[in-house]
């Protein structure tokens, strides 16, 4: 290994999508339904990971701070009367986290209601009406974003465009290599990189050299996996509960070859009552959240990297040299 290589640290942002619980796991529903299942996420999933969080550190000893991704839509606004009923309801849960230094930034769920389901909103119009509407909800409630992801990894040039002319900074919906095209999912990051990039404004998947959106797209690190019921490897994001053994190799190529790693856990995730039988993906257990979180930083001190946890609005200033 070179001395430069030596030298190289590992940024790693956690990420966490804070939304109602999904009772698909519990085999109750199928996942078209898209209606609100429940909160026990915030309630119970919340707690439990502040404290594993709380427990871990990077190679300088800090302790994370949290990008946390809130739901602010249409589809609460319809439900409850407000879009920004999460911002609202544990109010003083990110309050308390704002001042710690955690990121609170902006999640749309982009839906429609079509019959009895909720259904992807996909018409340009309707889609930048939605965003503008629920981001300027955020600002009246004291939030100011700065990053965004949205729901589903969902995107279009016009989305992309709508978000950096809102004025957030950095988006992190990308999942390289994802692609699904049907009734119910509109997923294209084919051809995206697992490095930040500047996206071009006819292809929001790939780099553009002349930065003219302005917005810098962080995608959620992919690595690939292979679980029980693939028929061949495929590209998984990195959530934080996917069981360790699933995870581990690819995330020991991804330690090596890059220096951000984008992390994500949605709260219900750790709750052993959400998912009714054992899943070969999901553990539904914190502890597995610990034990990734453990893995990637004794990684990096395998490889002789620094690791070091940051916040997505960070990445400029942590990594911008290293941006194409
Ligand atoms: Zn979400």
């Amino acid at each position: 290994m070179t001395k430069r290589e030596k030298s190289r640290t590992l940024h790693i942002i956690i990420s966490v999508d804070v939304e109602n619980d999904v009772y698909y796991y519990q085999n109750k529903k199928t996942p078209e339904v898209r209606d609100i299942d429940g909160w026990l996420g915030l309630r119970k999933g919340i707690p439990k990971l502040l404290k594993i969080f709380e427990k871990v550190a990077d190679s300088s000893g800090r302790n994370p701070k949290i990008t946390w991704f809130i739901r602010v839509d249409f589809q609460l606004e319809k439900l409850y009367g407000d879009a920004g009923h999460i911002l609202i309801s544990y109010k003083n849960l990110w309050k308390k986290l704002s001042l710690k230094g955690h990121e609170i930034a902006f999640h749309p769920h982009l839906y429609r209601r079509v019959g009895k389901y909720w259904t992807l909103e996909t018409r340009p119009e309707y889609l930048t009406r939605q965003l503008r509407e629920s981001f300027h909800r955020m600002i009246d409630l004291g939030f100011i974003p700065q990053s965004s992801r949205i729901g589903e990894a969902f995107m279009s040039n016009e989305v992309m465009k709508c978000l950096a002319e809102l004025g957030l900074k950095i988006d992190s919906t990308a999942i390289p290599h994802r692609f699904r095209r049907d009734k119910l999912k509109m997923i294209d990051w084919r051809g995206t990189p697992q490095t930040p990039y500047y996206p071009a404004p006819t292809n929001y998947r790939i780099f553009d050299e002349k930065r003219s959106i302005g917005i810098l797209e962080v995608p959620m690190t992919t690595v690939r996996t292979r679980v029980s019921y693939d028929s061949k490897p495929r590209w998984r994001y990195v959530n934080l509960s996917y069981y360790n053994h699933v995870l581990a190799t690819g995330l020991r190529e991804h330690i090596r070859k890059y220096d951000v790693l984008v992390t994500v856990v949605h709260p219900f995730e750790v709750l052993p009552e959400m998912g009714k039988t054992w899943h070969p993906l999901i553990s539904f257990d914190e502890k597995e959240v610990e034990k990734n979180l453990r893995f990637i930083i004794s990684e990096c001190k395998n490889v002789g990297k620094k690791s070091k946890f940051i916040r997505l609005k960070d990445v400029k200033k942590c990594i911008l040299r290293d941006i194409k």
